[in-house]
């Protein structure tokens, strides 16, 4: 039991601990702990001694700390435990505890690449059946390897960044046009980090999954829907998701979701053997999205049909090595319902059948002002739950000029 009272039963206890980058008042990026609705400065506990962790702490991202590897994240861990539950370290604790209404959350890692992959099953369906009426919704290729893309790092912003509406070109009837995206969208995902670099050549087996990857985020893959459908052929995504991508301040780390794992949907036809993960698991993360405050699905994880091992052996199979930092997110999470997908343009079917708020205004694609938020829980040990932070993000207007007309 923890001697921070304001945590005990939160899904933030003791059995949670995710790592995130902070700063009060403009001051220095500082690595933290969250526990409860305080930060634990893991800065300030590894200056005084109370954390051994060669200065990896000390850093203005996670990356120095997530190039150690598993046995030093666990031994982190434990002291970090042993900190908040040993009442003798309660003296010096607990005044390198900071409320978090009283910091101000930062990207928690330099991203390095970023990877997004495509692997709900329902929502490759529907996205199939809305943007080629009349063709077969999934490809020949999808059940034999999880289709991805490598996306833009340098645009990952963290929870709470403000997203631009983007510009682009468009179809229309006559012709392409150019101006703001007429139906910019949400994708609800899961983002994994990784820790250990791989070496070029050398592709990382899928029983690797835990040596390599730290933790999980939550991830926001907005998608201007127009611009993407009129450019994805050959190539797949480009400018239509490359302006902004959103993820969770908090990284939750891998142990905090050792009960959350749960079989995945059996695989048919079976897989290449360098595909092949025995056991072949998922995680057991609820996710909801939220839109303007009113919530509009609660897509399931557990029932993604590639996993997160699969997923980075296939990622580094032709011997792309990996780097401390990387992100490559699930996809979008859409389970069997409508109530269950991870995007609007599934929700709205293409915009045909818009969404009532209970504001009374109806929405098919998101209106300048408009905010989302994604938030996510899994099963934690002895029938606790184990909190993913959240994903949020505001819609601002194009700037001004962007409309395509001639001045
Ligand atoms: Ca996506």
């Amino acid at each position: 039991m923890t001697w921070v009272r304001d945590a005990v039963g939160s899904p933030y206890g003791t059995h949670n601990l995710p790592y995130g980058v902070f700063r009060r008042d403009g001051g220095e990026p500082r690595i933290g702990v969250r526990i409860g609705e305080l930060v634990l400065d893991l800065n300030a506990a590894e200056d005084a001694g109370l954390i051994l962790a060669g200065g990896a702490l000390r850093l203005p991202t996670l990356n120095g700390f997530l190039a150690l590897g598993r046995p030093q994240w666990t031994a982190v861990r434990e002291r970090i435990v042993e900190l908040l539950t040993d009442e003798r370290h309660r003296p010096a604790v607990q005044p390198l505890l900071t409320p978090l209404a009283e910091v101000e959350l930062l990207l928690p890692i330099e991203v390095a690449d970023y990877v997004d992959f495509y692997s709900s099953e329902q929502h490759a369906g529907n996205v199939g059946q809305i943007f080629r009426p009349g063709q077969p919704a999934i490809l020949p290729n999808w059940r034999h390897l999880p289709i991805g893309y490598h996306g833009r790092s340098g645009t990952v912003v963290v929870s709470g960044t403000p997203v631009t509406r983007p510009a682009g070109q468009r179809r229309s009837a006559d012709g392409p046009v150019f101006g703001p995206s007429t139906r910019l969208d949400i994708e609800a995902e899961v983002g994994f980090v990784v820790g250990v670099p791989s070496a070029p050549g050398r592709p990382v087996p899928v029983a690797d999954f835990a040596a390599h990857v730290f933790g999980v985020v939550l991830v926001n893959d907005w998608s201007a829907r127009d611009i993407q459908a009129w450019e994805y052929q050959p190539l797949g995504p480009f400018l239509g998701k490359s302006f902004a991508t959103s993820m969770s301040a908090w990284v939750v780390p891998l142990e905090a979701l050792a009960d959350a794992w749960v079989p995945a949907p059996e695989q048919d036809p079976s897989v290449l053997d360098y595909l092949r993960d025995v056991p072949h698991l998922g995680l057991d993360l609820r996710l909801a999205v939220d839109w303007n405050g009113d919530r509009v699905s609660e897509p399931p994880f557990a029932g993604m049909y590639w996993t997160p091992a699969q997923q980075l052996a296939h990622l580094t199979v032709n011997g792309a090595a990996l780097r401390t930092g990387d992100l490559y997110a699930s996809g979008t999470v859409s389970g069997p319902s409508r109530d269950q997908v991870g995007s609007f343009l599934e929700l709205t079917w293409g915009g045909a059948e818009p969404v009532t708020l209970s504001d009374g205004t109806r929405r098919t694609f998101l209106a300048d002002g408009d905010t989302v938020t994604i938030t996510a829980s899994a099963p934690g040990p002895d029938g606790t739950t184990v909190a993913l932070g959240e994903v949020t993000g505001r819609i601002l207007p194009a700037p001004a000029g962007q409309d395509g007309a001639a001045t």
